[in-house]
């Protein structure tokens, strides 16, 4: 659905201060949804759960009694027609020094310490939590869902909370593969942004907040965040004149009892400064703060593999297409993606799951439906836990399933084995515009064999709807 325009502000012969909001406002609707709010609930609790197993939750009654206070006075200014009596909305500080924030279908939401300590006022918190609820208010997560995934709903848990989480996080939580695809298929959409942005400035009005502050937290992020870049604005790409039409809207509208009490606040930092420092998330996950056992575990892999069995099986993935890889491959799946490697080219290396040889087969997300920028961003979205990934020096034509596709071969130095390897992308769009793609990675002294499989099975996928 398309984005309200702001509208000028209509004058209504208005006798009180909440007609004047409600008439003023520009008013929102929530995106097409396939999910009933229920469904919401159990993703974002299975999402919640390996945030628990995954990151480092604080039980700290004041950092988190805080939070709550905070937020429930923005629940509590969700209009009638948004509120969704299962959701159920809880606060947690995340002790990690990266400046985020993220909420889950249903209700959890979690800030990071470093959010609380870099923020300038109770305003600037209350702002990333107001855009935050306002995606959970408008079931974002699972309208995004409804766009974009073919895959069944138990796939989707990773892939919502990839959404929300990101990158490294990100691609850590969805049981991604190194290649982190979740910045890929997972960030919301500019539109969603821009709904979650108004929505977000009438929340802080109606709950004693000045909205300004949700534009003045986002310059915070942007000013305070550090080497690895600003994950939350890659999250929450800016849909364009954020700040202006923040405040553009901000004066349409009448803060309700204004919090002028800074006492909390105050409280709440110099309380996190008695703490010791914050790790950043890295170095929490791979410290195995809490990490899920299922992802983490694992040896690393040998790198000693079988060559390529001559013999292919055939794999049938869900209901979108059919795939066969040599039969000494295994596979495993992941959220929104399946790997297929050999014994020894695949397993764990710092609370990630790696493959040194193999496939991955996979969808991402964009906008652009066009085959090479999508492409382009597909490897973008690679080299963000992939540093040392090369760029494309271009693309040839190829056919994926009947669809044209296309191909690119790019070299990497693997952060298992420090050595070279390369990487052989293959993509199509699909008709409703998703990226689909097959990664095959090898060692780059070993690419002249798999360089033939590579291709073998990219011939063999066939689409099945
Ligand atoms: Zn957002």
């Amino acid at each position: 659905m398309q984005v309200h325009r702001l509208k000028p502000a209509v004058v209504a012969a208005a006798l009180v201060t909440v007609v004047v909001t409600a008439a003023a406002q520009t008013p929102i609707t929530p995106p097409s949804n396939k999910y009933s709010p229920a469904d919401d609930v159990k993703l974002g609790q299975d999402a919640a759960r390996q945030v628990e197993q995954q990151l480092p939750v604080m039980r700290d009654e004041q950092v988190n009694g805080y939070l709550s206070t905070v937020g429930r006075r923005l629940v509590n200014a969700i209009p009638p027609d948004l509120q969704h009596p299962e959701f159920h909305y809880e606060f947690a500080g995340v002790n990690v020094r990266e400046i985020n924030a993220f909420a889950l279908p249903g209700g959890p939401m979690f800030v990071n310490r470093g959010m609380m300590e870099k923020a300038h006022t109770e305003g600037e918190i209350a702002g990333v939590m107001a855009h935050e609820l306002s995606h959970v208010a408008l079931r974002h997560g699972t309208a995004q869902a409804t766009k974009a995934t073919p895959y069944e709903i138990g796939t989707i848990a990773g892939a919502v909370l990839g959404a929300i989480v990101g990158g490294r996080t990100g691609g850590l939580i969805a049981q991604g593969t190194q290649f982190g695809l979740g910045t890929a298929f997972l960030r919301f959409s500019r539109e969603y942004e821009k709904q979650a942005d108004l929505l977000g400035t009438h929340l802080m009005a109606r709950a004693g907040y000045d909205p300004r502050d949700m534009a003045n937290v986002f310059k915070t992020i942007e000013q305070e965040s550090g080497p690895g870049g600003p994950q939350w604005l890659s999250d929450h790409p800016n849909p364009g004149d954020r700040y202006d039409y923040i405040n553009q809207e901000a004066r349409l509208l009448q803060v309700q009892t204004p919090i002028k009490d800074t006492r909390a606040f105050e409280g709440l930092q110099s309380h996190l400064r008695s703490l010791p420092p914050a790790p950043t998330t890295e170095q929490a996950t791979k410290t195995g703060a809490g990490r899920n056992p299922s992802t983490g575990s694992g040896p690393r892999p040998s790198g000693r593999v079988e060559r390529p069995d001559s013999q292919f099986t055939t794999y049938n993935e869900g209901d979108l297409f059919r795939i066969s890889v040599p039969t000494n491959w295994q596979e495993l799946s992941g959220s929104n993606a399946v790997t297929f490697a050999p014994q020894g080219g695949y397993g764990n290396a710092g609370g990630q799951s790696v493959f040194t040889h193999g496939v991955e087969v996979g969808l991402a997300r964009n906008e652009t439906h066009d085959l090479q920028t999508a492409t382009d961003e597909l490897i973008a979205s690679l080299q963000q836990s992939n540093p040392r990934l090369g760029r494309p020096s271009g693309y040839s034509r190829t056919t994926i399933g009947g669809l044209q596709g296309a191909h690119t071969v790019v070299s990497n130095v693997s952060e298992v084995t420090g050595s070279e390897e390369r990487i052989d992308v293959n993509t199509a769009l699909l008709g409703d515009g998703t990226l689909f793609y097959v990664l095959g990675v090898a060692p780059r002294n070993q690419y002249g064999d798999y360089d033939s499989v590579f291709r073998k099975i990219v011939r063999s996928i066939q689409f099945t709807r």
